[in-house]
């Protein structure tokens, strides 16, 4: 009643209310009180419609009429303007309360126009591009009905056996974090309330990344410190830029599983954060307590993960099935079921579905997808995306006296695996394969396509003919590396060389003496020492969407000069993982003695094949000294300047890093602190101007404190992670406390 939400104002008003009842907007207030705790247990449950079902059966009679009931909250996996306006009018018109759906699914990475990957996008070191790859997203699945989408995927990953490294932006928490943000902005637009806004969520909370092995779903088992200075950096950026949802992790960390995790969910996100959005459950996540051996009934598992902070259940049905019962019995769940359902209304309140529950319809989903401007953003991320890894007597961009070009590997034929994991609406017919845009942008060469051997398969049969069209000519791209369902959720591996007789292949060409350059297709980082140890030329192209083909002709003919910057290494050996270059130093510091470096591995060379960072480009570009200055409020101001010695055009991706040397902990050797991807015109010469606080130096401390230590901190600019051009120190005067990460 009213004394219950004064006190919830009052306590919300002196920053103590946490995980008390918040007190929502009016209109949700008085539409909690109408509400029979059926129906609020209603707003909790979603369900999973379309795909998992018989085609065209999205709903039966059973179904509609658990609409009507008020019993459920969401769907997923609706499809399509007129589906998704069915469901909705269903709940709006025929449901005692008329409470709209939130009505979700995977839109990852474009909805039907099929952008880069995540982690290819995330190698293009360019938010703008990033955020305007997620808006286009919106306004598709927007017309199609949509206004939510479980994205971004923003779990940090440093361990690339895990497959779902695919669908986050790498290793590391800062660029991690733009990236995060970015997609926020971009999905969520300038307001929720906007018809083509839909709301984004940001996955998997928490530390899903870790996973021991990189065995998908295995326990992450790390320290408090690494949570929260490498796991969580980019959730707490994504909830900073608004993000609208969370979905709980299907892992556990130190044993307790996310789903179940109250620090976590309630502690950190809710009382640290002061977030005010919706948690949803991963898939069957709730059901899952009972497997992970914390839950010892059905009951009990739904209570748990509402209790520990999980709103809305997806698809595992406990919620429906026992909170009811749960919540009259017990005074603290029926709370909990207040306060979820508080946020489920208020986040449907914020996507302006009281006022207007639709979002698209047939002409609007008719007018949107796949328009020629969408083409030509997802042609422009592509490109932008596409990291030259090696380039050795300058191989690229192809040259003209190349008459002939052998192109081998079943992969350059392999349109479908450009769509990646995850493709959402996004169709085959609607890429632009590689074959014909190269016949395309070089008219007058001769162009053999040999397959030669594939990712999927031992038979070596085809790689006689592959070498005869090598020797025939002048030049030969080797397309090799992964199907696009070798990476993404439940697609670990052990081994991360080139799958299938690949390697064989590439051995046969290189033997032949031809030129060659390999392109590289991959939904992570490959462990290829032994093909990086002959080739000269290496590109890396990922799976990049529907305008894949096009986009690696602009960056092999020298239309666009490739920038792309590895957002993870590339290890020598799966052996080797997990690593990163933000690694803490030993006892042992590294030593350029290689047989007194007792750290290393004593059957592998020092570092990565290709270090986080790594990227060539068509030019060069010579740096200036680093200069430092004072800046208001602590900050200091680091520049430098940047310029293009070589004869093209071209972007560099100028990276920040730095370390804290004599801190009260060990700290990392070095970390990215800011990058800024620019632009130059041959001779030209730009100024890249970072300012730093020392809230971004700050350290985890138990109790939850980000503590500023003074003393000075060594700063490192360069071209990657390995190859820093210059340095300087700046001190921090005074202690101090923050509560934001970096
Ligand atoms: C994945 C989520 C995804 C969900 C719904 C789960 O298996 O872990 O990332 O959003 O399925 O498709």
């Amino acid at each position: 009643g009213l004394k219950r939400s004064l006190l919830a104002v009052l306590l919300a008003v002196t920053g103590v209310a946490g995980s008390a009842q918040e007190a929502a907007s009016p209109r949700v207030e008085a539409l909690l009180s109408r509400m029979t705790v059926a129906e609020k247990v209603g707003q909790l449950v979603q369900v999973a419609g379309g795909r998992q079902r018989a085609p065209n059966s999205l709903i039966d009679d059973g179904e509609r009429a658990r609409i009507r009931q008020g019993r459920v909250g969401s769907y997923l996996n609706v499809a399509g303007a007129a589906e998704t306006r069915e469901v909705q009018r269903i709940a709006v018109e025929e449901s005692r309360l008329g409470v709209p759906l939130l009505l979700g699914a995977d839109v990852i990475h474009g909805y039907r126009t099929i952008f880069p990957v995540p982690l290819a996008m995330a190698a293009s070191w360019d938010p703008a591009v990033e955020a305007g790859a997620a808006r286009i997203a919106a306004i598709e699945a927007s017309a199609a009905g949509l206004n939510w989408t479980f994205a971004p995927m923003i779990d940090i990953a440093r361990d690339p056996r895990w497959g779902r490294v695919v669908e986050g932006a790498g290793e590391d928490p800062y660029l991690g974090s733009r990236m995060a943000e970015a997609q926020v902005r971009g999905f969520q637009g300038a307001t929720l309330a906007a018809p083509d806004s839909i709301l984004a969520t940001a996955k998997h909370f928490a530390a899903y990344g870790a996973a021991t092995g990189g065995r998908d779903y295995a326990g992450a088992d790390l320290s408090d410190r690494a949570l929260n200075e490498i796991y969580l950096p980019p959730f707490h950026a994504a909830a900073r830029a608004g993000a609208g949802s969370f979905m709980a992790a299907f892992n556990t960390i130190g044993g307790v599983p996310a789903h179940a995790d109250h620090d976590l969910l309630t502690g950190t996100l809710r009382d640290a954060w002061h977030w005010p959005g919706l948690v949803v459950s991963d898939w069957n996540g709730v059901a899952e307590l009972r497997a992970h051996g914390v839950a010892g009934s059905d009951a009990d598992a739904a209570a748990l993960a509402l209790g520990a902070g999980v709103d809305m259940d997806m698809n595992s049905g406990l919620y429906a099935a026992e909170l009811e019962r749960r919540a009259q019995a017990d005074p603290a769940v029926m709370e909990a079921l207040d306060r979820a359902v508080r946020r489920v209304l208020s986040v449907k309140e914020r996507l302006g579905l009281f006022d207007n529950p639709y979002r698209g319809d047939a002409a609007l989903e008719a007018a949107a997808m796949l328009t020629p401007a969408n083409r030509a953003a997802a042609r422009n991320a592509a490109a932008r995306s596409i990291v030259l890894l090696r380039n050795d007597g300058d191989l690229l961009p192809i040259a003209a006296s190349a008459r002939r070009i052998a192109v081998i590997g079943a992969l350059a034929d392999d349109a479908g695996s450009q769509l990646g994991p995850w493709r959402s609406a996004g169709r085959v017919e609607d890429v632009r394969p590689l074959l014909p845009a190269l016949r395309a942008a070089l008219p007058g060469v001769a162009i053999d396509y040999v397959p030669g051997a594939a990712p999927s398969s031992e038979d070596e049969s085809g790689i006689p003919a592959a070498v005869s069209a090598a020797r025939r000519a002048d030049l030969v791209l080797l397309v090799v590396g992964e199907t696009f369902d070798m990476s993404g959720e439940a697609r670990s591996r052990a081994d991360l060389g080139l799958p299938g007789a690949q390697q064989a292949l590439a051995d046969a060409l290189l033997d032949t003496g031809r030129p060659v350059v390999v392109l590289l297709m991959s939904g992570r980082p490959l462990a290829i020492d032994r093909l990086a140890a002959r080739a000269p030329a290496i590109l890396e192209t990922w799976f990049l969407g529907v305008e894949a083909g096009p986009a690696i002709a602009d960056v092999l003919t020298g239309r666009v000069s490739p920038a792309g910057r590895l957002p993870i290494a590339f290890p020598r050996s799966a052996g080797a993982l997990p690593e990163s270059y933000a690694a803490l130093p030993t006892g042992r510091p590294a030593s350029a003695d290689l047989a007194s470096d007792t750290s290393r591995y004593r059957d592998l060379p020092v570092g990565p094949v290709f270090p986080f960072g790594h990227g060539l480009s068509y030019t060069r570009f010579a740096y200036g000294a680093l200069e430092i200055a004072p800046a208001a409020g602590g900050r200091v101001t680091a520049s430098v300047t940047v310029r293009n010695v070589g004869a093209r055009a071209g972007d560099e991706v100028v990276q920040l890093y730095a370390r804290d040397p004599v801190a009260s902990v060990s700290r990392a050797v070095m970390e990215l602190r800011g990058f800024r991807r620019i632009t130059l015109a041959p001779g030209e010469m730009k100024r890249v101007t970072f300012t730093l606080a020392p809230a971004q130096f700050a350290i985890w401390s138990p109790g939850g404190h980000w503590r500023i230590e003074p003393g000075e901190i060594e700063l490192m600019v360069g071209a990657s992670s390995a190859d820093i051009r210059a340095r300087g120190r700046f001190a921090i005067a005074s202690a101090g406390e923050s509560d934001v990460p970096a």
